[in-house]
Formats: C-alpha cells, sequence, structure tokens
C-alpha cells in the first residue's frame, strides 16, 4: 500500500495539463499558404494562452495534412496523460475523410474551436488567395459533418478568439475536461458501507469503473483507527496550533480547556485519514456513521478539512457524490468560491420568500466560505460515539450550482438545478454545524417537482466556483445523461425531456 508517487493524488491544480491545438488543412494550396496557416494557428493558441479565462495549457501542433498523421496525433494525445483535451479548427479545407480514422480513436475530450484568423473581412483588399486560405467557413462545415457522422461528443464554439464569449466557453469546456481526468484516474477509498436501507446512496461500481474510470473499493474502519490511534503525538501538537491558528477554536476546545482532549482527537483523525489516503493513492473517500468500528468520533473537522484540500467526499458510503465533489474540486480550481457535500435539509416555505437550507451532520467543506470557521463541540443523535469537533460558519452568497448522481439500473443520471446562494434572513446561533441557504431557479416549487420527478439524490456537490456551462460539458464529455433546472425550466417540458431520455439512453446503448 506504498506509492508515495500518489501522495499528491489530491492536488487541484490545473498547471501539470494540457490541451492539444491541432490545425486542420491539405497540401492542395501550396506551402506558402500552409506556412500562412502554421503562422495564424500559432496566433490563435497563444491568444487562447494569453486569455485568464483559459486556465490550462494550449501546445500548439504541426499543421495536419493527412489521415496518417491526424491518427497518430490522435494516438499520442490518448496515450498522453498530460493531455486532458484537444481543440480542433479547419483553418482552410481539410477533407474530412482524412480525419475518419483519427477521430474514431481519439478518446479525449474534443473541442472543435470554429473561429478564422481576421475579424473583419478586408473589403478593399480581398483576393482569392485570401479566400483560399481563410475558408473555416466551409472547411469546419466538412469537420462538423464527420464528427456528427461518427456520433463524435464535442463542445463547438463558435467566433473570434478576441470574443470573451468565445474564451469563457474555451475555459468551461477545459475545466470539464480537466475534471474528466481527475475522475478517469480517481481511486475512491470508502471506510464502511452504504448507510442501512438507503437506496439512492447505492450503485454499480463496476459500471462507474466502465463509465467513469473511477475505482471504487472498501477498507475495514478499524485499519483507518488503526492510522488514527498510530499518529506520533507531536504531529497532533502542530495540527492542534495550526487549527488555533486559523480557527476560531472555542475555548473548551483550546488548550487547556476542558474539552481540548477532543480536539487533540479530531487532530488525529485528521493525520490518520490524510495518510491512508495518501498510502492508497486515493483522492475521494466516504465515511460511514453506523461503522465507526475503534473510531471515538465520528470524523467531522478532518472530513470539512480534506475537502478544502481538493479531497472528494460523501457521507454514508456515498462514493457517487464523493466522486462529484472531486470533480467540482478540480473544475473549480482556482476560481473564487468553493465546492462542497451538501444536502437539502429543511425549508423556508413562507409565500414568495421560499429557500433550501442545505447542511449536514457535519461535513461541510469550509471552501464556501472566505470568513474564519468557528471550531466547536456538540454533541450528535446518532452514531453512539464521543461528541464530535466540527467547523461551523455560514455559506457566502452569490450564484451556484447544486448536482446529484442517481444510478438509474441502465445508466447514471446527472440532475443540476442552478441556484443563488443567499443570506441567512435571522442569524442560526443554535444550529451547530456549517450551512449554506439557497434559492433554486427558476423557483422553489418548480425546482423541488423537478428534482423529485427526476429521482435526484438528497446529497449533492453545491459549487460555487462553477456554474451549469461547466458541468454541461462534463456530462457531454462522460456520455451521461444530464437534466439541468434553471430559469428556464417548466415542469410540463421537464416530464417530456425525462420521457425523451427513457427513450434515447436505451436506443443509444445498444442491444
Ligand atoms: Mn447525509
Amino acid at each position: 500500500m506504498s506509492h508515495a508517487n500518489n501522495i499528491n493524488a489530491h492536488n487541484t491544480s490545473l498547471e501539470h495539463f494540457e490541451v492539444w491545438f491541432l490545425t486542420g488543412s491539405q497540401h492542395l494550396y501550396g506551402e506558402d499558404v500552409l506556412k500562412q496557416v502554421a503562422a495564424q494557428s500559432q496566433e490563435i493558441a497563444a491568444a487562447l494562452n494569453a486569455s485568464s479565462d483559459v486556465p490550462v495549457k494550449v501546445v500548439w501542433k504541426p499543421v495536419l495534412t493527412d489521415a496518417d498523421a491526424i491518427r497518430r496525433t490522435a494516438l499520442e494525445a490518448n496515450a498522453d496523460d498530460a493531455v486532458i483535451g484537444v481543440t480542433a479548427w479547419m483553418h482552410t479545407f481539410s477533407p474530412a475523410k482524412m480525419w475518419i480514422q483519427g477521430l474514431d480513436l481519439l478518446r479525449k475530450p474534443l473541442l472543435h474551436l470554429h473561429t478564422q484568423a481576421n475579424v473583419a473581412l478586408p473589403w478593399a483588399d480581398i483576393d482569392f488567395d485570401f479566400m483560399n486560405l481563410n475558408q473555416a467557413a466551409h472547411g469546419d462545415r466538412e469537420f462538423g459533418y464527420i464528427q456528427s457522422r461518427l456520433n463524435i461528443p464535442r463542445k463547438t464554439v463558435v467566433g473570434h478568439v478576441s470574443n470573451p464569449d468565445v474564451t469563457r466557453q474555451v475555459g468551461a469546456w477545459q475545466r470539464a475536461s480537466a475534471g474528466w481526468a481527475a475522475v478517469r484516474s480517481l481511486k475512491l477509498t470508502r471506510f464502511g458501507d452504504n448507510m442501512r436501507n438507503v437506496a439512492v446512496t447505492e450503485g454499480d461500481k463496476t459500471e462507474a469503473e466502465l463509465r467513469f474510470g473511477v475505482s471504487v473499493n472498501t477498507w475495514s474502519v478499524n485499519e483507518l483507527a488503526d492510522a488514527v490511534h498510530g499518529a506520533p503525538e507531536s504531529d497532533v501538537d502542530a495540527l492542534v496550533a495550526e487549527y488555533e491558528r486559523l480557527y476560531e477554536v472555542a475555548p473548551e476546545l483550546r488548550a487547556g480547556g476542558a474539552r481540548h482532549d477532543s480536539l487533540r482527537y479530531s487532530a488525529r483523525i485528521e493525520l490518520g485519514l490524510r495518510s491512508f489516503l495518501e498510502a492508497n493513492g486515493s483522492a475521494a473517500f466516504t465515511t460511514s456513521f453506523e461503522d465507526l468500528g475503534a473510531l471515538r468520533q465520528l470524523p467531522g473537522m478532518a472530513v470539512q478539512r480534506l475537502m478544502a484540500d481538493g479531497y472528494g467526499f460523501g457521507a454514508e458510503g456515498d462514493w457517487k457524490t464523493a466522486i462529484l465533489v472531486r470533480a467540482a474540486k478540480v473544475m473549480g480550481a482556482g476560481l473564487p468560491g468553493g465546492a462542497s457535500l451538501m444536502e437539502d435539509y429543511t425549508y423556508h416555505l413562507v409565500p414568495g420568500q421560499e429557500k433550501i437550507l442545505g447542511a449536514h451532520m457535519l461535513e461541510v467543506c469550509p471552501s464556501l466560505t472566505a470568513t474564519r470557521p468557528r471550531v466547536e463541540i456538540h454533541p450528535l443523535g446518532i452514531g453512539g460515539k464521543e461528541d464530535p469537533v466540527r467547523m461551523v460558519f455560514d455559506t457566502d452568497a452569490g450564484p451556484g450550482v447544486v448536482v446529484a448522481l442517481s444510478d438509474m439500473r441502465d445508466r447514471f443520471r446527472l440532475v443540476a438545478n442552478a441556484v443563488d446562494v443567499v443570506d441567512l434572513d435571522q442569524p442560526l446561533p443554535n444550529l451547530p454545524v456549517a450551512r449554506a441557504l439557497w434559492e433554486p431557479k427558476p423557483d422553489f416549487a418548480t425546482s423541488a417537482a423537478a428534482w423529485l420527478t427526476a429521482g435526484a439524490a438528497h446529497h449533492t456537490v453545491l459549487s460555487t466556483q462553477v456554474g451549469m456551462d461547466v458541468f454541461e460539458d462534463f456530462a457531454e464529455i462522460a456520455r451521461t445523461e444530464l437534466l439541468t433546472i434553471d430559469e428556464n425550466t417548466t415542469i410540463k417540458q421537464f416530464k417530456k425531456e425525462l420521457a425523451w431520455n427513457a427513450a434515447y439512453y436505451k436506443l443509444a446503448s445498444g442491444l
């Protein structure tokens, strides 16, 4: 169980990723035109790299002019773990039969960038040399045809790279591709099984490994307890000092306080969990309050701190939500806001002011606030263990998205709801857990009815870093059903989508 090279498996940095920029042309127009194609496509790749909307390095590749080079490039992209996707642009006319083998072999996300070198038509100067050089308007139509004929999932972005709408869409797709790369390489560690009798947190782990590439495996919680109880005392000292420096630690938990030992035990859980996951090369995990073995507390603050470091997490054995949290962490890397396990808990049903109060027993990620969390200890009515330590805070207001993953037997289903996280109407002085309050789009009743009709889970990831667009791209890349609930949703239309999808996904999966 020693994979020292995976010690940073939970990293969310996008720095080591690349997207290859492929330019299509052919030899029909002569070497001078190909030189101009090369120079202009390098300028477009450079413009993407210069945009702050575009988080992943774009690597320009030599212009592709024949089927063999295209096929080899696709295979090289497949084989290189740093390559999270491929962007293609047909600068001139690149006959699309040349692309059949390459596209058929390509296993990385594809973005079709439909652009051109110039913004304005050079009205006074335009001649047929210009027309031969700048013909993406129909070169990309040829490319679109072959992608559609081969049924290649892809994102199509249209416009000049100087247009911020273009770079924003490219950036969203890159983030989705990075999330996909993170999921494809994800090893998920479960401590204990799902909460007894709960249906929606179940799922087909073998199918998940095929569809998403994620490897989901279970370890005895007492192996974790051994790591927790074996954590060196000096490490516990250092971590407790860090807590007191970073957070508003309740006086009873501070050094010299009556319950300081509980904070020390919480630090011990963090040290044990962290070392266990690092040794496993795991970037996501689950716990179960029904299966704590020799652990004295349900992991609370430890889970919160690990999520803040980029780990995916699902409570009560919910590995599907742990996948979503991990993907959201990577997709949102470097952006303001955060991502966390969330659970729809209870409602404010005053007419015209309806809101959802989300929280969990303990495990909400402090990346959802820029404020300094309080560290508190309170009883937990379930689990039969000692009182657990947890961080308490309010989620910062702003736009967000909640996303759930259900196993519908023949397929996985993503459901995403655009929300506005809002400030609390009034303080919640007696609520002993971190929380988020949001108004779902298009309105509370439509959102909840659509969510229930779709069979979406009570556990979600709440991201305040990325929006619906990134999850839409992620679903397309993952070839996974996504139902969106946003400002345009009506129940009438949503039910039709469910019916159409039921037929579509049965047909698309073949016999
Ligand atoms: Mn729960």
